[in-house]
C-alpha cells in the first residue's frame, strides 16, 4: 500500500483549528443553565458558578516562574472560568509548607502578584489569593501549631504558639490580605481545612490547650474568626473573602454536625463572603479526590450545610464534568462548584461547557500523576492528558515554520497525542492504527474508577477528526508499506504488548496475560495468583475484587458516615466494612487473590505517591495475600509452584494471571531505521521498562514541537 500524499488534508492555521474545535458539531449534550448563571455577592458579581479551586504548581517557587503562572491562568481565564483561587501562600515563615515554599509578607514581593493578578484581568475574571499556614504540616523544623504534637505525615515535632505568636500570627494572614489586595487580588481563600494550621486549632487530638484558644468549641474556632474579622476589618467589604472550611474532618476527633454549623454560622458573622468546602485531612488514610472516589462524593455535605446557613457555599471533590456540576447546581447542594484539576486538563472547560461542547473537553481522570504525584517530587505540576498545563510558554500555540507531511503508526495515547499537537502545529498529518484507538487505555477504562479513561481517548479522537487529520484504522503496516512513503517524518508510536516471563508451564491453560484476563474477566475463576505487583498488577486485583462495588459500598469501606451521625463523619470501626483483614463482604470482593512479586520489598511500594497508599490499602482490606521476595518454578494442573521464605509452596490457584510488565513493539521503526529513513519512536515503543502514560503523552507534544 502506498500512501496517498497530503492533497485534500484541510490543516489549517492554529488559530483556524481552535475556532473549528469551538464551532464544530455543537454536541447534544444537556444545557447547563444554573452553571452559566451569575452569581451577586453584593458588591460585586461573578459571571458564572465556576471557580478554579486552588492548585499548587510549584512555579510560585521558580526563579521567573510567576510569568509562566500568569499565562498559566491567563488560559484558564480565557477559558471562561469566574474566579481563580490561587496555591498556597504562608503569611509567615514558620507557616510556609517547606523551607522555600511561598510566603507574601513584604511590599517588594507585590509586583510579580501584580503581573498573575494583570493576566487574569484581561477577561472578566477575578482572582483569590490562598493564604495557606501550615502549622504541623510544615516539613522543617520551624513548623508551629497549637499543641506540640507531631502529626504522622511530617517528621518534625512543632513547637506549641503562645499567646504572643497566635496574635502576630492573625496579624500576619491580615497584612497578606494586604498585601494581596495592593497587587490587585480580588480577594483572598483563608484556609481553613484539610489539617492545616486553622484545622489544628479547631480539632481536639491537635489543640490540647487550656487557655482562650483551647478547650471549649468556641475557643477552638477563635483562631479562624480572629483571622476572618481582622482581614475584614484592614480590607474593607469590597474584598472577596472565601474561608475553605472542613465539613468533614474524616477522622475521629473532628468537629461534629453541629459544630460545623455553628463555625459556619460564625464565619458568616465574622465577615466572610463565601464558604468552600473541605473535605478530609491529609494524614487521614481515606481518599478524598482520587479515581476511586466515586463521582461528586462529598457534594452531600455541601448540601446539608446549605439547608442550615445562609451564606454563598462551593462544593468541590470528583467533579469533572458540566453534566455533574449543573446537577450539582441543581439538587441545590451548593451555589458554587470549584474545580481545580478539571481546569488544568483542560483551561477552556467553561466556554467549553457553556457553548454546549462538553464532548470536547479533556476530562480530567483524577489520576493525580502529573499534577500532585509530580508536585510531591519537588517536580512542577502539569496535567497527564494535558501536558501544556503549567508549560504554556514553552509549549506556545503557534504554527511550525516548516509545514511537514507526517505519518503516525499507531494510535495509542502516544500517537494520539502526537498526532492532536502536530496537526495543531499545522503539519499534514496521516495516522494508522491496526485496531481502534485508545491502546492501553482502552483496558485501564475498565478498572474499577478508570471509566473515565475512555474520555480521553474520545476528546483526542474528537479533536483529530475536527482537525481533519486523515485516520485509518483496522490495518496493521508492513514495512512494504511505509518504505517508499514520501512523509517528512513518520513517527512509530506502536506500543507493547505483554511480557510472558520464561516459567515452566507458562503455556498451561490456567495462564494468561492481563490484557486478555481484563477483556474475559468473566472466564477467571475463584482462585487466582497475580504473577507481578506493578501497577497493572495493583488494577487487575481491583477489577477481579471489587468490579460491582456500589456508591454505599465504597462509603462504607472506607467508614464514611454519610448520615453524619459520629465526629469527623467517619463511622466507628465496628461499623465500617474495610477496617478488617478478614472482611471481605463488600463489594464482589469474594476471590482468593495472591499478588506476587520477586523483588524483596513492600509490593506496591513504587506506586504513585498520592494514590498507591490507597490501592495497597484497599487490596489488603479485601484479604489479597501479597507476597515478595518469591521465585516462580512452574504452573500445572495444580496450580502455582513457588520457592517463598525458603520453602517450596503450591498456591492451589485456577488461574494464573501475568502482569510481568510490557515488551516495546518497536520492530518496524528498527527496520526502518536501518534503511536510513527519518524516522522516531515515542512511548512504549521507544521505552516499555517503567513506561507510564503521562510519559506516553508527553512523548507525543515533544516530538509534535521539535519535528
Ligand atoms: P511495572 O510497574 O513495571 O510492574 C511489573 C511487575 O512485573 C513488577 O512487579 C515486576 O516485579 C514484575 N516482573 C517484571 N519482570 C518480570 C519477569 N520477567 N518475571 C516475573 N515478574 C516480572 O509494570 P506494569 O504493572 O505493567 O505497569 C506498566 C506502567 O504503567 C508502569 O509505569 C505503571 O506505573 C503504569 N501504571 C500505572 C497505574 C496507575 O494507576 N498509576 C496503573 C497501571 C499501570 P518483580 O521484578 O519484583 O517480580
Ligand atoms: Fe487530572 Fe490526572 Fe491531569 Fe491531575 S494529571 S489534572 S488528576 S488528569
Amino acid at each position: 500500500m502506498a500512501f496517498q500524499g497530503s492533497e485534500g488534508m484541510n490543516v489549517t492555521s492554529v488559530t483556524e483549528n481552535e475556532k473549528t474545535s469551538q464551532s464544530t458539531a455543537v454536541d447534544s449534550s444537556d444545557a447547563v443553565p444554573l452553571f452559566g448563571a451569575p452569581l451577586d455577592l453584593g458588591f460585586t458579581q461573578l459571571k458564572n458558578r465556576s471557580v478554579m479551586g486552588s492548585m499548587h504548581t510549584g512555579l510560585e517557587e521558580h526563579w521567573k516562574g510567576y510569568k509562566k503562572l500568569a499565562e498559566f491562568y491567563r488560559e484558564r481565564a480565557r477559558g471562561g472560568v469566574a474566579m481563580i483561587v490561587t496555591g498556597g501562600v504562608s503569611p509567615t515563615f514558620s507557616g510556609r509548607l517547606s523551607v522555600f515554599a511561598s510566603q507574601l509578607s513584604s511590599a517588594w514581593q507585590v509586583r510579580k502578584h501584580r503581573d498573575l493578578v494583570d493576566a487574569v484581568h484581561e477577561y472578566d475574571t477575578k482572582i483569590c489569593l490562598q493564604i495557606l499556614h501550615a502549622g504541623r504540616y510544615a516539613y522543617h523544623p520551624f513548623a508551629v501549631a497549637p499543641t506540640a504534637i507531631k502529626s504522622p505525615i511530617s517528621r518534625f515535632t512543632p513547637k506549641a504558639l503562645s499567646h504572643r505568636q497566635i496574635k502576630k500570627i492573625i496579624a500576619a494572614f491580615t497584612s497578606t490580605a494586604l498585601l494581596a489586595k495592593r497587587a490587585g487580588y480580588d480577594g483572598v481563600e483563608v484556609m481553613g481545612s484539610e489539617g492545616y494550621l486553622i484545622n489544628q486549632f479547631v480539632c481536639i487530638n491537635t489543640n490540647q490547650r487550656d487557655d482562650d484558644w483551647g478547650g471549649s468549641f468556641e475557643n477552638r474556632i477563635r483562631f479562624s474568626l480572629e483571622i476572618i474579622r481582622s482581614i475584614r476589618r484592614a480590607v474593607g467589604e469590597s474584598f472577596i473573602i472565601i474561608y475553605r472550611q472542613s465539613l468533614l474532618d474524616l477522622h475521629e476527633s473532628g468537629s461534629s454536625w453541629s459544630e460545623v454549623i455553628y463555625h459556619a454560622e460564625q464565619v458568616k458573622a465574622a465577615g466572610a463572603t463565601l464558604i468552600s468546602s473541605g473535605i478530609g485531612w491529609h494524614e487521614v488514610r481515606i481518599p478524598t479526590i482520587a479515581s476511586v472516589v466515586p463521582e461528586a462524593a462529598f457534594s452531600w455535605v455541601t448540601k446539608r450545610l446549605k439547608q442550615s446557613v445562609d451564606i454563598p457555599l462551593i462544593t468541590s471533590n470528583r467533579i469533572n464534568s458540566p453534566e455533574l456540576a449543573e446537577r450539582c447546581l441543581q439538587n441545590g447542594d451548593a451555589d458554587m462548584i470549584s474545580m481545580a484539576r478539571p481546569l488544568l486538563a483542560d483551561g477552556e472547560f467553561v466556554n467549553k461547557a457553556l457553548n454546549g461542547q462538553s464532548q470536547q473537553i479533556n476530562r480530567c481522570i483524577a489520576c493525580n500523576q502529573g499534577c500532585l504525584d509530580r508536585v510531591f517530587e519537588g517536580r512542577r505540576a502539569t496535567c497527564l492528558v494535558n501536558p501544556r498545563a503549567a508549560y504554556e510558554l514553552d509549549y506556545p500555540m503557534a504554527r511550525a515554520e516548516t509545514r511537514k507531511t507526517v505519518i503516525i503508526v499507531g494510535l495509542g495515547v502516544a500517537g494520539l497525542s502526537c498526532a492532536y499537537y502536530a496537526a495543531l502545529r499545522g503539519h499534514s498529518v496521516i495516522a494508522y492504527e491496526a485496531g481502534s484507538p485508545g491502546g492501553q487505555f482502552n483496558l485501564a477504562a475498565d478498572i474499577p474508577g478508570k471509566a473515565v479513561y475512555r474520555d480521553t481517548v474520545r476528546y483526542f479522537e474528537t479533536q483529530l477528526v475536527a482537525m481533519k487529520v486523515d485516520i485509518h484504522t483496522g490495518k496493521k503496516l508492513g514495512i512494504e508499506d511505509v518504505r517508499d512513503s514520501f512523509a517528512d517524518a513518520i513517527v512509530f508510536a506502536t506500543g507493547v504488548t505483554p511480557r510472558m516471563p520464561d516459567i515452566p508451564g507458562i503455556e498451561h491453560f490456567s495462564v494468561m496475560d492481563y490484557e486478555t484476563a481484563i477483556k474475559n474477566r468473566s472466564v477467571i475463576k475463584d482462585k487466582v495468583a497475580i504473577i507481578g505487583a506493578g501497577g497493572i498488577g495493583f488494577d487487575v486485583a481491583e477489577l477481579l475484587l471489587n468490579e460491582d462495588e456500589s456508591r454505599e459500598d465504597w462509603y462504607k469501606k472506607w467508614g464514611i458516615d454519610t448520615e453524619y451521625a459520629h465526629r469527623g463523619g467517619v463511622l466507628p470501626e465496628s461499623m465500617a466494612s474495610g477496617t478488617s483483614q478478614q472482611d471481605v463482604s463488600y463489594g464482589s470482593g469474594k476471590r482468593k487473590i495472591y499478588l506476587l512479586q520477586r523483588k524483596d520489598e513492600k509490593p506496591g511500594k513504587r506506586l504513585a505517591k498520592t494514590t498507591g497508599w490507597i490501592r495497597r490499602l484497599s487490596l489488603r482490606r479485601a484479604g489479597v495475600e501479597m507476597m515478595q521476595n518469591v521465585s516462580y518454578e512452574k504452573i500445572d494442573d495444580f496450580g502455582l509452584h513457588i520457592r517463598y521464605q525458603g520453602e517450596q509452596l503450591t498456591l492451589a490457584v485456577d488461574n494464573v494471571i501475568i502482569c510481568a510488565g510490557q515488551q516495546s513493539n518497536d520492530s518496524l521503526y528498527r527496520q526502518l531505521q536501518a534503511l536510513g529513513r527519518s524516522v522516531y519512536v515515542i512511548g512504549g515503543a521507544k521505552k516499555a521498562a517503567e513506561l507510564d502514560a503521562e510519559t506516553a503523552i508527553r512523548d507525543g507534544l515533544e516530538l509534535a514541537y521539535r519535528l
